[in-house]
């Protein structure tokens, strides 16, 4: 076995998936033909690389670990569909490595088993924000990662899952359940269960207008868990005013953040920075005052 001489190391995040039918599972679910060029983050072993590669045109992964590419490169470096960079994939300019080799260029589906304490930076790598969504997304992106994560990406809006990571992410791509995946299918077991989820970038159908404006909107709106929405937004729109606004949206004003779907989290940001808004705005301050 390749791992033998390999301990995992913690700093890493290193956790071998050694069950078959993940691995299938994964793998089917990036729907691969000769045509993908695929990037992998992590590849570790190389047990999901070994099956990526005959499915595809091509694999561009980056592995942080030193030793762990020279395995790789020894075992795999004679392979012609296969580009190994070593490095972070937070950090590393993955254009300038691909810049000298066109056939590993205009990779178009993610699949990986990711370091999990990175997470949230390897989603916005490849995704974007709502204000900077990628510039070239991705066809489909399938991760393995932690189950708590999963859940959110794909929670529907009034269920508890349903977070601040619910909206921006769902607000650049829709996001899915594939399997979930036991923590003693790796090794070593991680302390938590996992899941494989896909997600297929995409434009929302109403765009937000002011998308800055939106992502600050969902970082104060569920800003203290479990408080309504009007509470959580005081110091930016006066109670009163809310309500009304949620009113004219349909929405309950008693809602939470986890209440809202996207489409009404971009009504709302919408609706505050437009003209209208501020039309009821000032109407609402002359009626006041009479
Ligand atoms: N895909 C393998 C390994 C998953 S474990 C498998 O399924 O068995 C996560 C892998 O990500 C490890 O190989 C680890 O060394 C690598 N890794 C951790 N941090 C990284 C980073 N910042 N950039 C690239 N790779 C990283």
């Amino acid at each position: 076995m390749p791992t033998m001489n390999h301990r995992p190391r913690k700093q890493f995040a290193q956790h071998w998936l050694r069950n078959e039918k993940a691995l299938n599972q994964i793998v089917k679910a990036a729907e691969l033909s000769k045509r993908d060029r695929l990037l992998e983050i992590g590849p570790g072993t190389g047990v999901l690389t070994r099956r990526l590669l005959p499915l595809a045109e091509s694999v561009v992964a980056v592995e942080i670990d030193r030793d762990l590419c020279k395995l790789l490169a020894k075992q795999l470096g004679k392979v012609d569909n296969f580009l190994l960079l070593q490095g972070d994939i937070l950090s590393l300019d993955l254009d300038a490595h691909i810049a000298a080799f066109p056939a590993f260029q205009k990779l178009n589906k993610v699949v990986a088993n990711i370091p999990y304490n990175i997470t949230g930076p390897i989603l916005e790598k490849l995704i974007g924000k709502i204000a900077t969504p990628a510039p070239t997304p991705f066809d489909s992106i399938v991760l393995l990662v932690q189950k708590e994560v999963a859940e959110r990406l794909y929670a529907q809006p009034g269920s508890k899952a349903f977070g601040a990571l619910s909206v921006r992410v769902q607000y650049l791509a829709s996001c899915e359940l594939i399997c979930p995946v036991p923590a003693e299918y790796f090794y070593p077991a991680p302390k938590v269960d996992s899941a494989v989820v896909r997600l297929r970038p995409r434009r929302v159908g109403t765009p937000a207008l002011d998308p800055k404006a939106l992502e600050t909107l969902v970082k104060l709106g569920f800003g203290e868990k479990r408080k309504m929405l009007r509470n959580n937004l005081k110091g930016m729109v006066d109670r009163d005013r809310l309500t009304q606004l949620l009113e004219q949206l349909n929405i309950n004003p008693q809602a939470r953040g986890e209440d809202l779907s996207v489409s009404q989290w971009v009504a709302l940001s919408n609706i505050l920075e437009s003209g209208d808004f501020r039309q009821v705005d000032e109407s609402f301050h002359e009626d006041a005052e009479i």
